[in-house]
């Protein structure tokens, strides 16, 4: 396949969708070894939610009476806590599988949902063959960012919803531009569907990706250059196909098949699962999984996750570790009640019906006496709704279930929302913000240091342009303008237009610095997003998000393991700005 127009350009430039950008930002990135997969340029540096799972304690005691984990000051193995929450009071503990258990390789997975996708485009979607050429990298996008399908904008947002960082396709849009576009009308963007789409997900990152490539490539090539279903489709539609793109490499198996051959090159094994499981169990507590996806992955993800089974060695041991494990589950649509719920034969992967959970007899089959009853209920199932799972749990109230997950919308905010569930986000992000966060200790307080010199000097130049504006120099005699003025002598006068000039002097001299400063802070976190849960200086929305639905946050599911199963969580002392003086 012939490289599109601008492909194979030298130093000084790059390409992304094609089209020859200029270097600066993806230089910075390269700089802190964050390269592409196989981006121009790119090397194999791990992205930045690429991490290993924690290391296995040394000795046979749990990880968490060990001192050296229980004191551990590291933050990235800390459980980081938003509301308080008494793990002696929760009886089940939930988990999600994908990105929640199983943490995939994005340099290999999600590569590989990119390049299905585009796959996909050309031959379902008439999209141009020389697609298959662009290349991903895993590194660019971050979650929590917003696509702006319409205008075809990548934004992030800050959480009283400002838009802070935007692009048009990979091209940043100036502050004039970004202000113009989102903030002039005086309705606040809600930045909801369906002009909207929040990446809330990594599973996202590739198609946001994606999505900047064929806008940019669009804008590059106009309506012609042999773009054919490109050329003529307006924004939202390049989008909404490459999402029917993405359900179908996600439903025709393309994806589940890759991983199924080859567990080892799509997901980190983490060999301290088990034990974080089977201490919680220890302790007396129900466990489960509520997954998205269906038995046959779930059991190939499963096997290779907690015991590196692969091929004809994996079975349904890992069952053991769980009470129930409802596959197929349709969350959010599993919060609400109606959903109907099939047994799930563990060792022929085969679908029974069921009464809301009871086995029901099939014409032909002859059912023992305890099924019929309900006492030999299995353990896995597909689909279903929520009463279900509380039943077989034994569970009376949403707040004696704690769920881990990785999607803040389909499995925090909503089992939040419609079940009173407590809550814990799995944010492998985490790591790498916290790594660069204490790196970058002293560049905070110099900020501080910086803004509150600029703030003082903006006083100061409004408390003198005021005495000049509203007096009258003693020369001309009379009052001033305005009530209180005074009458300036006329050295006096012209000591404080000097002193204002020097004033204007030195805020812009540190306004400047202060602007280089922040722009530098961000960009050690990502050089074109910043940080993931701040924006400015305040918190992103995804970050808000976290604060406000998740109780519990932390970079792996795995440091569960180093806190006792009954720890008291304790949030820290909510601080309105008043209560800092
Ligand atoms: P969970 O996170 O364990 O609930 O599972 C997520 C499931 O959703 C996985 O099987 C994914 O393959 C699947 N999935 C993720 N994104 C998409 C999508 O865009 N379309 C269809 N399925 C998806
Ligand atoms: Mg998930």
């Amino acid at each position: 396949v012939a490289r599109p127009a601008g492909a194979g350009v030298g130093a000084g430039a790059c390409v992304r969708a094609g089209v020859v950008v200029p270097e600066a930002p993806r230089a910075s990135f390269q700089a802190r070894g964050l390269g592409g997969v196989s981006g121009a340029g790119g090397g194999a540096a791990p992205a930045p939610h690429l991490h290993q799972p924690p290391p296995s304690p040394t000795s046979q005691q749990p990880a968490w009476t060990d001192d050296i984990w229980a004191s551990a000051k590291d933050g990235s193995r800390r459980v980081f806590c938003n509301r308080s929450l008494n793990m002696g009071q929760v009886s089940s503990v939930g988990f999600d599988m994908d990105y929640t258990l199983a943490q995939y390789k994005a340099e290999t997975f999600e590569a590989l949902a990119y390049r299905s996708t585009l796959d996909k485009l050309v031959r379902y979607f008439g999209y141009p063959e020389f697609l298959l050429d662009l290349e991903f990298d895993c590194s660019y996008m971050t979650r929590g960012l917003v696509i702006d399908k319409r205008r075809g904008n990548i934004l992030k947002v800050d959480r009283h919803k400002y838009v802070k960082v935007a692009q048009h396709g990979f091209a940043p849009l100036s502050r004039d531009e970004r202000l113009a576009v989102y903030h002039a009308s005086s309705a606040r963007e809600e930045f909801g569907a369906p002009d909207f789409v929040v990446i809330d997900t990594l599973f996202g990152l590739a198609e946001a990706y994606m999505f900047a490539q064929l806008v940019e490539l669009k804008d590059e090539r106009g309506g012609g250059g042999g773009l054919g279903a490109l050329a003529e489709k307006p924004y939202p539609q390049i989008y909404n196909d490459i999402r029917a793109a993405v359900d179908l490499c996600h439903r025709d198996g393309s994806l589940k098949q890759a991983v199924a051959d080859d567990p080892a090159k799509f997901i980190h094994l983490d060999p301290g699962l088990r034990p974080m499981l089977e201490e919680l169990r220890m302790a007396g507590k129900k466990t489960f999984m509520v997954t998205n996806s269906l038995w046959d992955f779930t059991t190939v993800v499963m096997n290779y996750l907690v015991e590196g089974k692969t091929g004809d060695r994996k079975d349904a041991g890992w069952l053991d570790l769980f009470d129930v494990v409802i596959t197929g589950s349709r969350k959010p649509a599993f919060y609400r009640t109606g959903n109907p719920m099939f047994a799930v034969d563990p060792v022929t992967g085969q679908l029974a019906n069921t009464d809301d959970g009871t086995p029901m007899a099939m014409v032909g089959v002859e059912m023992p006496d305890a099924a019929l009853v309900g006492d030999a209920e299995g353990k896995v199932f597909q689909g279903g709704s929520f009463p279900v799972l509380h039943r077989i749990l034994g569970v009376e109230s949403g707040a004696d279930v704690l769920y881990v997950g990785d999607h803040i919308y389909g499995d925090i905010l909503k089992s939040k929302k419609n079940l009173g569930w407590r809550t814990m986000l799995v944010v492998p992000e985490l790591e790498d913000e916290l790594r660069v966060a204490n790196a970058q200790k002293d560049v905070g307080a110099e900020l501080l240091s910086l803004r509150t010199k600029r703030d003082a000097l903006e006083d100061q130049i409004q408390r003198i342009q005021w005495l000049l504006d509203h007096s009258t120099g003693a020369a001309h005699g009379g009052e001033g303008q305005g009530g209180g003025a005074r009458t300036l002598e006329a050295a006096e006068q012209q000591d404080y237009e000097h002193q204002l000039e020097g004033l204007h002097v030195a805020l812009s001299a540190v306004k400047t610095e202060h602007t280089q400063r922040l722009s530098e802070f961000h960009g050690a976190f990502h050089p074109v997003w910043g940080s993931l849960m701040k924006t400015g200086y305040q918190n992103s929305q995804f970050a808000s998000q976290v604060a406000r639905f998740a109780c519990l946050y932390s970079s792996h599911v795995g440091n569960l393991r180093f806190y006792s199963p009954n720890k008291s969580y304790r949030a820290l002392q909510d601080e309105m700005p008043h209560e800092t003086l």
